[in-house]
């Protein structure tokens, strides 16, 4: 129904009407990873990883109808009041998947789109896989039809008990300490008899390398900032855990790149997920932005510390893309909550 509604909206070009009204708005746009080839069960469920042709539509349509600027120049402009570029739109992608490399570095090469990639350097350095997609691949790839964890049952026997388990366990441990979450993430890969290592990980779940990395940097169209070295939420570390993953992950990367890491992503990125001691720390150790999840367009007035973004999933085919970008669906969303 929303998209029928959507795609009237497209029809009848109210889409351009609501992007002329924002046209002094920055736009960053977060992705994750990229995809050439269909998933089964739950892999991949979130859409993280968008299909490389939809990546490619995506920033053909942008360079046709928006303004695609670096992380740095919007920065620039936030920072110094400066004016902002008719319909300017910021390409960011978190985590620091091979995909970045193998199917989305290309699209951005022959389209010269500028890209800021923040890396979970653990991810990158020690080719040590994400929490979510080693409990996301234990689950799609276990023979066992139950599991029983912390007085928990949970039935395994179709795609839907599959991604209810997925989605109940990882809330839990989302809130859980990262140590106390990795005896558990274990435990249940034992129980369930499936652990995602470097020989049996599907493309989407493996990290990049640092020689892929150099090879991007030295384009001149891909930058690097840090997503902390471990990926933990920052709200639930303490003082000396924030800094050891702010510090680590900057030095770690301007090391091995030979770059200025001036650029920050918070893992998980709402508003709960990190606090004002984590913006004290970031501006101790001389981190020019930090880029949230938080949903909504940026201004010369936005905090550069609380840069906000828009998600974008396999889900947002161009009718749904176009939708968001315009700015026709937070006011959708405004006018349904006044309801
Ligand atoms: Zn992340």
């Amino acid at each position: 129904m929303k998209i029928v509604l959507y795609k009237v909206l497209i029809f009848l070009k109210i889409h351009r009407l609501f992007q002329y009204v924002n046209r002094n708005t920055i736009i960053i746009l977060m992705y994750h990873g990229f995809t050439d080839h269909d998933h089964r069960g739950v892999e991949n469920y979130l859409g993280f990883h968008i299909p490389k042709s939809a990546f490619e539509k995506q920033l053909q349509y942008l360079q046709k109808d928006y303004n695609i600027i670096s992380l740095k120049k919007a920065v620039d402009i936030i920072k110094n009041k400066k004016k902002i570029p008719k319909n300017s739109i910021v390409l960011t992608i978190d985590d620091g998947y091979n995909s970045n490399y193998s199917l989305a570095y290309p699209i951005i090469k022959k389209l010269r789109a500028p890209a800021t990639i923040f890396l979970t350097t653990s991810f990158v350095d020690e080719q040590k896989f994400l929490w979510v997609d080693r409990l996301e691949y234990a689950i799609n790839n276990t023979k066992e039809e139950k599991l029983n964890i912390d007085n928990n049952k949970y039935i395994l026997s179709d795609t839907n008990t599959k991604l209810d388990c997925v989605r109940s366990i990882k809330s839990k441990l989302k809130k859980i300490k990262p140590g106390k979450r990795m005896v558990i993430l274990e435990g249940i890969e034992n129980e369930l008899g499936a652990k995602l290592n470097s020989n049996n990980a599907p493309d989407i779940y493996r990290p990049l390398s640092w020689n892929k990395i150099k090879e991007m940097k030295q384009s001149g169209l891909v930058n690097f900032g840090s997503h902390t070295h471990t990926h933990p939420i920052l709200s639930q570390c303490n003082k000396k855990q924030i800094k050891n993953e702010l510090l680590f992950s900057k030095n770690l990367l301007e090391r091995e790149i030979g770059i200025k890491c001036n650029d920050f992503a918070y893992p998980n990125g709402q508003p709960e997920d990190f606090s004002e001691e984590v913006v004290g720390c970031l501006k101790r150790i001389n981190y020019k932005c930090a880029l949230t999840t938080v949903a909504g367009k940026n201004n010369p007035d936005t905090n550069l510390y609380k840069l906000k973004r828009y998600p974008v999933s396999n889900r947002d085919d161009l009718v749904e893309f176009k939708i968001i970008l315009s700015g026709i669906s937070s006011f959708l969303n405004k006018i349904k909550n006044l309801i």
